[in-house]
């Protein structure tokens, strides 16, 4: 037997009765906590406990501090993998909002903390010395980016936001955000500062914005940039629509939907076919301006953007005059039946990176069942969609069926909290999806939500090899990554992964990474520099969590790529479960390869993540693909093949991945609502 040193038991009763002391505080408050309230859930005298704090002052300080440590152990090891100065903040806001700590008992505990700070030295110690470390953290890192007063300036904010959002969550009883939101939010708003401050000249870089929600007003109002993300250059400059522009919007919308809700689904049918000619015809021209302000390879918005929207208006064009509900046979007595009506006016918010197709997947069926919709590209991507808001005039779509909201969130938060709207399709991460359920709720609008994933593809070893590998750089390479539905955990059975790798790595290699204009170039610039920072941080976390890099990780300059967010197609193999590149989307260009020995484990291993948006499998054994399938939790699947999106097959996630389908039959259910109705056929038997 080993015999524990006294310190150490010593030590061990503090840190426990500090444990006690913070349920006590998440669960009785400050005042009913008092050193016999601790001996009593701890199981000792109180005498023990003030032989170890005094007093409850003390033992409150001591909890305190602890409480402060743990969220200071946690920052430096955040700090470890960070690799650039944006990574060291973010590594602040994780550490604090991480989890691990932003929960009820332990925001209950910094609440009862917070409350006596003022009148108790000991815990103003702690909290300033907290405070200072902080604010000297992020104030040193954001100096290597922006100048000192917009450094201290934003140091500030991002500080005070953190207060806010754990005293908002812990006053709302943790209704009103989670971790992960909490750190979105935050995350959002220094990537959106950093934009602005970028472009801003010099002076202009410390307006104060006292709160995330005056920070997200002040925006609805402001001009949006549209920047080519792999040149830098300035594409075009709009204005952002805020509550008087919305509510004007609906208004017209409301009027506009009742007439085109009255024309016969052929003549609707019609017009969206129509349009579908027209995006056709303009493939080219359309194709360009995506790759200019996406950044994707000309061959890919030529082949699949522009056309794949087109195919939707066609398909939900076709679709329009059999959108019908059904009649009931209920005896001699009675029949009923069944109306499939339009909701009304409805709201379609996109994500960047494929915002016209995404424009299309929404305002298809919406438009073919009869509503109205009013749809708000990303901030970052609003130029197709007007285009597409053009050739819907030309092809005869009344006006007001179709209108676009431009802005940044708070115009899509204006759209999602207004009471004119009877649903909202969003199409974006798993963050922004919670928020605009929550906002949705108010007014019980219905919700479509088309967010992030965490795909698993599948290889067999009886798989095709040079298929099993074309699937998996589908999966992870086009759009340089930029894809929801990419298979990025890609598990490779144990007897072929070595010769796996070394296909993957030769084709890799030899992608040609440049000017998205160039019709020879097949990956492309990421949408951002903010966003290429995210994806280079989760590269150097994966080389730090010990995965190896077979070919790429890390940035593509040289000519004139360097003004640009190249990064390059990246496979790390000999990746762990647990790592964070296996557990997070990335949204760029990095696989990571994993082994597996046999079905089960490999089933079990692909469905231990929140998310459920895709999946694929890879093996000539077809009964075992469909009986693997049949087994993953996933909304969207595919057997020796992937990403492909057909419009005939509906298309979405199950779990954290989203609610509701797009494409296929299915969307129309998600786009009217049913009206029943009975119809007598004789007198009413009346009891009375
Ligand atoms: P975001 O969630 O950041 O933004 C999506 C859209 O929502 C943008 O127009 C954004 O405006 C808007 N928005 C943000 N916050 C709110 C809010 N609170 N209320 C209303 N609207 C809001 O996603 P990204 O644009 O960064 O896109 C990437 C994400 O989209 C990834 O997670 C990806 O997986 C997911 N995605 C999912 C797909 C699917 O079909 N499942 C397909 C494609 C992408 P703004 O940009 O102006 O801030």
């Amino acid at each position: 037997m080993l015999a524990v040193p006294r310190d150490e038991v010593e030590e061990t009763r503090r840190a426990q009765l500090i444990e006690v002391t913070t349920d006590s505080l998440a669960n009785v408050g400050f005042v009913g906590t008092t050193l016999a309230e601790i001996a009593g859930r701890a199981g000792v005298s109180p005498g023990l406990v003030s032989h170890y704090f005094g007093d409850k002052d003390g033992l409150l300080e001591a909890s305190f501090r602890a409480l402060a440590r743990v969220v200071a152990v946690r920052m430096r090891e955040r700090f470890a993998l960070a690799d650039s100065p944006r990574a060291r903040v973010q590594a602040v806001i994780d550490a604090n909002l991480g989890p691990e700590n932003f929960d009820r008992r332990t925001g209950n505990a910094w609440l009862a903390f917070w409350g006596q700070v003022l009148h108790f030295e000991g815990l103003k110690r702690v909290q300033t010395a907290y405070q200072r470390r902080m604010l000297s953290n992020l104030r040193s890192d954001l100096r290597r980016m922006i100048p000192g007063d917009a450094a201290a300036s934003l140091a500030a904010m991002i500080a005070a936001m953190i207060d806010g959002v754990w005293l908002r969550a812990a006053l709302s009883e943790w209704r009103e955000a989670d971790s992960e939101s909490a750190r979105a939010l935050l995350t959002a708003f220094v990537d959106g500062r950093l934009r602005e401050l970028a472009r801003s000249p010099p002076g202009e870089g410390t307006r104060t914005v006292g709160s995330p929600e005056a920070a997200a007003r002040a925006d609805a109002g402001q001009s949006i940039r549209v920047v080519n993300p792999a040149t830098g250059e300035l594409l075009a400059e709009l204005g952002a629509d805020g509550a008087a522009q919305v509510d004007a919007m609906v208004e017209k919308a409301l009027g506009a939907q009742r007439q085109w809700a009255a024309l016969s689904g052929v003549e609707r049918g019609r017009i969206l076919q129509r349009a579908a000619q027209l995006l056709r015809a303009r493939n080219a021209e359309l194709a360009e301006l995506e790759t200019r302000n996406t950044g994707k390879p000309i061959q890919e918005t030529r082949s699949v953007d522009v056309l794949s929207g087109a195919d939707c208006l066609e398909y939900y064009g076709g679709l329009a005059a059999s959108i019908a509900g059904e009649h009931l046979d209920l005896g001699r007595a009675a029949f009923g039946y069944t109306r499939r009506e339009p909701l009304g006016v409805v709201a379609g918010i996109g994500a960047w990176n494929y915002p016209l197709q995404i424009a299309c997947w929404k305002s298809a069926p919406a438009l073919a069942c009869g509503n109205a919709m009013i749809f708000k590209p990303s901030e970052l991507t609003p130029l197709s969609a007007v285009k597409l808001g053009e050739v819907f005039a030309e092809a005869g779509l009344p006006p007001g069926v179709f209108q676009l909201a431009q802005g940044h969130a708070e115009t899509g938060r204006l759209l999602t909290r207004h009471r004119g709207i009877r649903k909202v399709s969003l199409t974006g991460e798993v963050g922004t999806g919670k928020a605009v359920m929550a906002d949705a709720a108010a007014t019980l609008k219905q919700v479509t939500l088309e967010l992030g994933g965490k795909s698993p593809l599948i290889i067999f070893e009886d798989a095709k090899l040079d298929n099993a590998v074309a699937g998996a750089m589908l999966g992870n390479f086009y759009s340089a990554g930029e894809v929801c539905s990419n298979g990025t955990r890609v598990f490779v059975q144990r007897g072929i992964r070595a010769a796996f790798i070394e296909r993957l790595r030769a084709r890799t290699a030899a992608l040609i990474v440049g000017d998205p204009l160039d019709p020879r170039t097949q990956v492309g610039a990421l949408i951002s520099e903010g966003h290429t920072e995210k994806v280079l941080g989760f590269i150097a976390r994966g080389r730090a969590q010990g995965a190896r890099v077979v070919t790429g990780g890390g940035r593509v300059t040289g000519g004139a790529l360097s003004r640009g967010c190249f990064v390059a197609p990246t496979v790390f193999d000999q990746c762990h479960d647990d790592m964070d590149i296996v557990r997070r989307e990335i949204f760029g260009p990095v696989m990571s390869v994993l082994e597996f020995d046999d079905e089960d484990e490999v089933i079990a291993r692909a469905n231990a993540t929140e998310f459920g948006l895709s999946a694929g499998v890879f093996t000539r054994d077809l009964t075992r693909a469909h009986r693997v399938i049949a087994q993953l939790q996933a909304g969207t699947c595919w057997i020796n093949h992937y990403n492909v999106t057909p419009v005939e097959l509906p298309f979405g996630g199950v779990k954290m991945s989203g609610l509701g389908r797009e494409n296929g039959r299915a969307a129309i259910e998600h786009y009217t609502q049913l009206k029943s109705v009975y119809v007598a056929m004789s007198d009413i038997e009346s009891p009375y």
